[in-house]
């Protein structure tokens, strides 16, 4: 339901804005974060391993390179989208060849958003693997207890979270702020998988959990007794993957 709702606010997205600017610089934001990734979990209980870690990093550099020439292959399309219109207005060329090169455009910011969300898939994986060992060494939470480190808050909220509770929260959201709650990861995705992780009845949500609206659902999350863990940095001084995950904490599984 997700990702139908994903592609028709993609295919909205797209349809007229044919002057869109497109948003590099959260990216390359990215990339310093994960090149800071430098000390991984060590295989522990709850992290992944190291190798894993190491796979996950490369794909990520991977389809950083691959969002650089889509997004090069983008800005030439919308140019001959440009010339063709004005070539077709002249009464040069036909409709037909105008249609041609939208579609070719529309499918090469389709390629974007795909290469944009495995990016940001695989970086809040990163960033939940780096401190799951922390995760795995806090004292356990009594039923509704907050508690705080430097790099996370987590939250054993006692109403009985599934995936299935997902559309209220993004009911709230949408009246609080009037735009979508940004989820980012919804239930168990292939990163996932690959990381052995449980992520099955986890949502997460990609707002730092110092901004403005990261704190308000934050706030709403404590007060509906919902369970999650706040990650704000996953390695010191590097603005490394920041999200909400909404559930209980991912436990290990076998990685596959
Ligand atoms: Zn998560």
């Amino acid at each position: 339901m997700h990702v139908m709702k994903n592609r028709l606010i993609i295919i909205a997205a797209v349809i007229f804005p044919l002057v869109l600017i497109v948003w590099v610089a959260p990216f390359s934001r990215r990339e310093q974060g994960a090149a800071a990734v430098s000390k991984p979990g060590d295989g522990g209980a709850h992290g992944a391993s190291g190798e894993v870690l190491e796979r996950l990093k490369e794909e990520w550099a991977r389809n950083q390179k691959l969002l650089a020439s889509f997004e090069k292959e983008q800005r030439g399309l919308r140019a001959l989208v440009i010339e063709k219109r004005k070539l077709h207005q002249d009464g040069a060329i036909p409709k037909a060849e105008v249609s041609e090169a939208e579609r070719a455009f529309v499918a090469a910011l389709m390629q974007i958003q795909e290469a944009r969300r495995t990016l940001s898939e695989i970086d809040l994986a990163l960033a939940e693997a780096t401190v799951g060992d922390e995760l795995e060494r806090l004292p356990p939470l009594a039923v509704n207890e907050f508690s705080e480190t430097a790099r996370l808050s987590r939250f054993n909220g006692g109403s009985s979270w599934s995936l299935k509770e997902t559309p209220k929260v993004e009911k709230y959201f949408s009246q609080s702020f009037g735009h979508n709650l940004p989820i980012s990861a919804y239930g168990q995705t292939r990163t996932h998988d690959r990381m052995g992780f449980d992520h099955r009845n986890a949502i997460d949500v990609a707002l730092h959990p110092d901004s403005s609206e990261g704190r308000a659902l934050i706030k709403h999350l404590r007060d509906s007794r919902i369970p999650f863990v706040a990650f704000k940095n996953a390695v010191p001084g590097a603005a490394t993957g920041p999200h909400i995950h909404i559930g209980k904490p991912s436990v290990r599984i076998a990685a596959r």
